[in-house]
């Protein structure tokens, strides 16, 4: 009996194991929430073994540094079954929403809805009052259209997905009338042609690459004609001699006509953006204000949420999106619809939103502010690669990315590193150097430019974890 609670006392708490360097470490490297996980489970299951009175577990624990064994058991089962390919990375490439690193980071506010909706049974497509099968899109509905002022709203899997189901629903094997300039590729996978082709459309081109006409547009019209698009040139611009069709004219021409205009905005914003010092974005409101009768856009570009597809329009329209049987290949989940939900709460109070949608808190960050981060970090740096690099503080320019105003760089400062090489291998060292970095507990993921590897720290947070892992260099 003594034995007995002699072994419970000799249990360590689970804070205190917290605080061991080793577990510390895999902390850093963005895995504390499984390390606390992992601790949770071998206390509680030696303390049920030991409530069974458990012989072999209770001479176990009073007889070995059982602290020690602990930590080994937990870094090492952290280890094995965390170690999948897909981990935290630090984006320090200076672009703020980084296809390839997962786009928004999400607001605290959403990452709690996610839980909940997660770990339990959710409504999604019940209706509580009669206790009757209800309709997945009416959580999102009514907070859309109050954010954009559209009569509906549907919502899908992502963009791409929303594309295709407005051009599947609304003009199967009918014409669609783009212009030739907004033709664009974005991120490989989504190219305009190919997704007219897919969702079993005939793309109807106008004008040429750097000039649209009015009568462009006017003249394609047939009665083969189901939709007039606008396509975001989210990744490029046409500079010099150029003309388009403004989206007010091309309403016009498409209601004159009788077709339907969609607009494809990519990123979307929900506020204007200048309020917060930010380049002017015209607003999805502004856009249906404009004359477009369906416009989709992205939730995890600058709306700032989870991976998703909005479309806001025409009620008739959105029908028709939702009686489509591709709507139910594209529908989101209990999950993102939670997070998404949630996010669209935070921008109901726009004074609130830029202290709580991490997206703004990063695009609006004082350049000074990174700078003085840069400063701090510097020191330990250099004692990490000294003899090694050059390093240095210098300013720079962030993107925004995803496509987003292409054009616009917000000003910030990085860490600039010049590895030490001889002539003939500083390419190589470089990249060596840039390697280094990726493979840090926590990945580092910086821009080779000029020669040096640049790490912009506009996005860098958790500015203590991340110099704990420097001396691994
Ligand atoms: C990003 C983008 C898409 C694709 O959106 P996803 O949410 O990544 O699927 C489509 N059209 C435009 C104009 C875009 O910028």
């Amino acid at each position: 009996m003594g034995q007995q609670s002699e072994a419970f006392k000799a249990l360590p708490a689970i804070e205190k194991l917290l605080k061991q360097e080793d577990l510390l470490r895999l902390a850093a490297a963005g895995k504390l929430a499984y390390v606390k996980q992992e601790a949770r489970y071998q206390v509680a299951t030696l303390r049920s073994q030991i409530a069974l009175n458990d012989k072999e577990t209770i001479e176990w624990v009073l007889e070995s540094d059982i602290q020690l064994e602990l930590i080994t058991r937990i870094a090492q089962a952290v280890l094995r079954r965390h170690s999948n390919s897909l981990a935290p990375v630090y984006n320090l490439t200076g672009t703020v929403i980084h296809t390839n690193l997962g786009r928004a980071r999400l607001p605290v506010e959403a990452v709690a809805a996610m839980e909940i909706a997660a770990t339990g049974d959710m409504n999604i497509e019940y209706d509580l009052e009669t206790g009757k099968r209800g309709d997945r899109d009416d959580h999102l509905e009514q907070v859309i259209c109050e954010l954009t002022g559209a009569e509906a709203a549907t919502v899908v899997n992502n963009n791409a997905a929303a594309v295709m189901l407005v051009l599947n629903s609304l003009a199967k094997e009918r014409e669609v009338i783009i212009s030739r300039g907004e033709l664009v590729e974005i991120g490989g996978a989504f190219r305009v042609p190919e997704v007219m082709k897919s969702a079993n459309c005939i793309l109807r081109e106008v004008g040429t690459t750097n000039r649209t006409h009015a009568k462009d547009y006017r003249e394609a019209v047939n009665e083969q004609t189901a939709l007039m698009m606008r396509v975001h040139t989210s990744n490029y611009e046409i500079k010099g001699f150029t003309k388009s069709v403004s989206d007010e004219e091309l309403g016009r021409i498409a209601h004159e006509t009788g077709v339907v205009f969609v607009s494809d905005m990519g990123s979307g914003t929900l506020v204007e953006l200048t309020q917060y010092g930010l380049p002017k974005e015209p607003t999805v409101r502004e856009t249906l204000d404009m004359g477009a009768d369906l416009v989709t856009f992205s939730g995890d570009k600058l709306l700032g949420g989870p991976q998703a597809g909005i479309i806001v329009g025409r009620a008739d329209l959105i029908y028709q999106l939702k009686r489509n049987q591709l709507k139910r290949a594209l529908r989101i989940d209990k999950v993102t619809m939670a997070a998404l939900l949630a996010v669209l709460d935070l921008y109901r109070d726009p004074e609130q939103l830029r202290s709580r949608l991490p997206l703004l808190r990063d695009l609006t960050r004082p350049a000074e502010e990174i700078e003085q981060v840069c400063r701090r970090i510097l020191p330990e740096l250099e004692k990490s690669l000294a003899n090694r690099a050059e390093v240095g503080v210098d300013s720079c320019k962030s993107q925004i990315g995803s496509g987003s105003l292409p054009l616009d760089l917000l000003d910030s400062y990085c860490l600039s590193i010049k590895p030490v090489a001889l002539k003939g291998e500083r390419d190589a060292s470089l990249l060596r150097l840039a390697q280094a970095f990726r493979q840090l507990p926590k990945p580092v993921v910086g821009r080779i430019h000029d020669g040096k590897l640049l790490l912009d720290l506009r996005c860098l947070r958790d500015e203590y974890d991340f110099i704990q892992q420097l001396n691994q260099l």
